[in-house]
């Protein structure tokens, strides 16, 4: 609340802001000379579950890191091979020109960035600012009014993917914001993932990853309806699956990651739904569509519903485990 209070103090005055002026011509220089650097030490901050391999794949791929989050000991590991930890969002801005976050929700973004400690309070003019949180695009772009501010530049650039192929380099990166700085962001980004696509203006990178998370939060209910309904009707799992992944019901949920276990191996299901994307944060990515729907007035009936049975999910004990466990749930609620 007391976030977007400030936001939306700061965005009526950046808006009188970005009428007046635009970047100055010292400061555009800034950033072609960053964009050149290459081995320069680039700042990370949010080291959990995606930030930690991420940046690990940036260490091997010879960048020094500047590392901070808010837990010490996210950081330990790295202080331990060598890589500098500091104190504050706003040490990294200082010792860094080149920036990413990888935070869990807009709010822990905005500290991180215009925190009493944040990168704004250091942040180098001609600085790139990447966020590859998943956060609601209108932060995103009051975010990057702020930077723009400062003289510095802000991209946002959410993954597709989750542990594994942030481990194994494997993300998609969804890139919004100025177009000419996109080379300068896909030569970080390329470390980390496979795939850097351009999407647009700033914020636009969120409202491709907020697209995909509701389709395929959508996708995992129906197919755990499906396989249940099947498993009732006395049809065994793994046929099931088999037919329908060969017939017009496949999707990424039935053929790559089925929730009912037995059907797969080397899935969630198969392990008690431990790993993989916890139910809290597709959750979270269904309340962020739920918002920008409302803002856009776009009707959104099934991710509406979606959202509502992955909070319910979380009220009821599933907040941990990943998300295709809707299928236990379900089930769990047809006994009651
Ligand atoms: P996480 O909770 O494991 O890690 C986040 C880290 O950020 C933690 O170490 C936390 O201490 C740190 N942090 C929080 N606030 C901070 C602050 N103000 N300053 C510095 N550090 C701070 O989360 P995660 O799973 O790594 O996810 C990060 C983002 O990536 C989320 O937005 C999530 O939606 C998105 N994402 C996650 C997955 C996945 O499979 N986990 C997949 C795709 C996208």
């Amino acid at each position: 609340m007391a976030a977007s209070f400030w936001l939306r103090g700061a965005a009526s005055g950046l808006r009188a802001w970005s009428r007046r002026q635009r970047p100055a011509a010292a400061s555009l220089a800034a950033v072609c000379s960053r964009s050149m650097a290459s081995k320069t030490p680039v700042g990370f901050i949010g080291l959990g579950n995606m930030g930690n391999p991420m940046a690990k794949n940036l260490m091997k791929h010879g960048y020094p890191l500047v590392i901070y989050d808010v837990f010490p000991d996210a950081c330990k590991e790295f202080q331990e091979a060598g890589e500098q930890v500091v104190s504050s969002p706003a040490d990294v801005a200082e010792k860094a020109d080149r920036i990413i976050t990888m935070l869990p929700t807009s709010m822990n973004a905005i500290e991180a960035y215009s925190g009493a400690n944040g990168i704004l309070k250091e942040v180098k003019k001609g600085s790139l600012l990447i966020d590859s949180s998943t956060i609601d695009p209108s932060v995103s772009k009051e975010l990057a009014k702020e930077v723009e501010k400062m003289g510095a530049v802000f991209m946002d650039a959410p993954v597709s993917g989750g542990v594994g192929a942030a481990r194994s380099g494997n993300l998609t990166f969804m890139v919004g914001g100025v177009e000419e700085e996109f080379a300068a962001a896909k030569e970080l980004l390329s470390c980390m993932g496979s795939n850097v696509v351009y999407c647009g203006a700033v914020g636009t990178g969120q409202a491709a990853k907020i697209c995909n998370n509701m389709l395929l939060a959508i996708s995992m209910i129906g197919t755990a309806e499906a396989m249940n309904l099947g498993i009732r009707l006395g049809l065994d799992p793994k046929l099931l699956a088999k037919i329908l992944n060969m017939s017009s019901g496949r999707c990424w949920s039935s053929d790559t990651y089925n929730p009912v276990p037995g059907v797969m191996v080397g899935v969630p299901s198969a392990n008690n739904y431990q790993g993989g994307f916890g139910t809290t944060l597709m959750a979270k990515d269904l309340g962020l569509a739920q918002d920008s729907a409302t803002n856009t007035k776009s009707p959104i009936l099934l991710g509406s519903q979606a959202h509502q049975i992955y909070r319910m999910m979380c009220a009821k004990g599933y907040s941990k485990k990943d998300f295709s466990s809707v299928f236990q749930f379900l089930r769990e609620e047809e006994n009651l």
